[in-house]
C-alpha cells in the first residue's frame, strides 16, 4: 500500500537515570513521520550501536516501512549467524520503531494494532528490598499503600548479603555471597512477611539463577507453604532441564526468561508446561514482532506473560511491554521499576502508575517522544561492570 520509505536510521544513547539506554530513531520519506524503538543492552551499548549504524542502516535505508514482518526476517538472517544478544537488541530498536511508525500511519496506539485491549490498566509488581526483615516489611507496606498488590521481596540484594565468610587469601575481588545463608534468610523473610501481613498480598521472589539445581529445587519446595505468586529465574538457562524434576516435586509457580535470546530456549519449557510465566526482555529477543508471537504461543499452553521491566529498559521498551500487556489475553503481571522525573522529561509520554496499575497514553504508536537535546546532557557510563562479578565463599566465580 504505502510507498513511504526508510530515509535514515540513527542511534541515541543516553543515561538520564543510572542506566545506559539505547534508542533507535527510524526516519521516513514522509515529513515529520518517524518511529522510536528500544535497543538497550546496557553493558554493551557501543556494540549494539555499531550493528545498527554500520550494518542494519545500509541494509534498510530506501526500503518500504510497511512490511515489518519481512524486514524483521531480513535483519535476523542478514548476518547469517543469529539469535545473539547484540544483534537481537539492534534488530529490536528498528522493529519497535517500525511498529511506532505503523501506529502513527494508522492513527492508532500499538495495542490497537495488536487487536485492542483485554484490560484498561496493567497490574504491576514492585521490588521491596532491605538490609533486614523490618526494612523489607516497611517497603512492602509502602507499596501496598500505593495500591500495589504484587510485591517481590528480597533481602540484601540478589543472593543476599553474606557475613562471616572464610575466603582463601588473595581471592579475586568481587561481590561475595553464600548460597546457604541466602536460602536460610529468604525462608525467614517469607515467614516474617506472611506472619506480619497474612495472605492478602501476592509475594514474588527472584533467585537470579544463583543456586545449584538441587538447591534451587529445595528452595522452591520450602517456599511452597508461603504461596509465592512466582519464583523468578530459579535456574540458569543452561540448567533448564531441571524444571522437569522441579515440576514433579512442588507447585511453586515458575517465571523464567529474562536471559533468553533464542526461541529454542523457551519452546520446550512452554510446550511441556514446565513454567507458568514467560518473562523475556523483549528487546533481547528481537523486539515486538517476536514478543507478540511468543505471547500467542504461550496462550496455547496456559503460560502467562510477565515481561522483564527493569531500569535498563528505555521508556519506549517499557511502553512496548505495556502495549503487549494491554492486549494479551494471557497477561500475567508486569515488572515495574518506576520511571523518575528525569526519564519522564527526556521521554515525554511515559506510561504512568496509578493505584497499582500502569496506563499507556492513547497517542498513536507507542505514544512516546524523545527530547534529543535533553538526552545529550546525560552521557553513558563506560566503566567496567562490577555487580556481575559475583563469587562464592571459596572465591569461585558464579552467575550474577
Ligand atoms: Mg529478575
Amino acid at each position: 500500500m504505502s510507498q513511504i520509505k526508510i530515509r535514515d536510521i540513527r542511534v541515541i544513547n543516553t543515561n538520564p537515570s543510572g542506566s545506559n539506554l539505547t534508542v533507535v530513531k527510524v526516519e521516513t520519506t514522509e515529513a515529520g513521520l518517524f518511529g522510536l524503538g528500544c535497543a538497550t543492552f546496557t553493558y554493551r551499548y557501543k556494540a549494539v550501536t555499531l550493528v545498527v549504524e554500520e550494518y542494519l542502516k545500509p541494509l534498510l535505508v530506501g526500503r518500504a516501512v510497511a512490511d515489518i514482518e519481512d524486514l524483521w526476517h531480513l535483519m535476523n538472517g542478514n548476518a547469517y549467524w543469529r539469535n545473539g544478544p547484540i544483534s537481537n537488541n539492534a534488530i529490536s530498536g528498528i522493529d519497535m520503531a517500525l511498529w511506532d511508525i505503523k501506529g502513527k500511519m494508522a492513527n492508532m496506539p500499538v495495542y490497537d494494532l495488536l487487536g485492542g485491549k483485554s484490560r484498561q490498566g496493567v497490574a504491576v509488581y514492585r521490588h521491596a528490598d532491605g538490609a533486614n526483615l523490618d526494612q523489607v516489611l516497611e517497603n512492602v507496606h509502602r507499596f501496598r499503600e500505593q495500591g500495589v498488590r504484587h510485591i517481590r521481596i528480597q533481602m540484601g540484594g540478589y543472593g543476599g548479603k553474606a557475613s562471616g565468610l572464610n575466603t582463601p587469601p588473595q581471592s579475586a575481588d568481587g561481590i561475595y555471597y553464600c548460597p546457604d545463608q541466602y536460602v536460610q534468610n529468604t525462608l525467614k523473610l517469607f515467614e516474617h512477611v506472611r506472619a506480619k501481613i497474612g495472605y492478602d498480598v501476592e509475594l514474588l521472589h527472584d533467585s537470579h539463577e544463583r543456586l545449584t539445581p538441587i538447591e534451587a529445587v529445595r528452595l522452591a519446595k520450602s517456599l511452597e507453604p508461603f504461596r509465592p505468586f512466582f519464583l523468578e529465574d530459579l535456574l540458569s538457562p543452561e540448567q533448564d532441564h531441571w524444571y522437569e524434576t522441579l515440576r514433579q516435586q512442588c507447585s511453586t509457580p515458575i517465571a523464567i526468561g529474562e536471559l533468553f535470546n533464542n526461541p529454542q530456549e523457551w519452546t520446550h519449557l512452554i510446550a511441556n508446561r514446565l513454567i507458568d510465566f514467560i518473562r523475556v526482555h523483549i528487546s533481547q529477543i528481537g523486539g515486538l514482532t517476536p514478543a507478540r508471537k511468543l505471547a500467542i504461543f504461550c496462550e496455547q499452553f496456559g503460560v502467562n506473560t510477565a515481561w522483564h521491566g527493569p531500569g535498563d529498559v528505555s521508556p519506549i521498551g517499557h511502553a512496548a511491554n505495556i502495549h503487549l500487556d494491554l492486549n494479551a489475553h494471557n497477561f500475567g503481571i508486569q515488572e515495574w521499576c518506576g520511571l523518575d522525573e528525569r526519564l519522564q522529561e527526556v521521554f515525554p509520554g511515559c506510561p504512568e502508575l496509578r493505584d497499582g496499575y500502569v496506563y499507556a497514553n492513547e497517542k498513536p504508536g507507542f505514544g512516546i517522544d524523545l527530547d534529543e537535546k535533553l538526552a545529550a546532557l546525560y552521557p553513558c557510563d563506560d566503566s567496567v561492570t562490577l555487580w556481575t562479578q559475583t563469587r562464592l565463599p571459596d572465591g569461585t566465580y558464579n552467575n550474577p
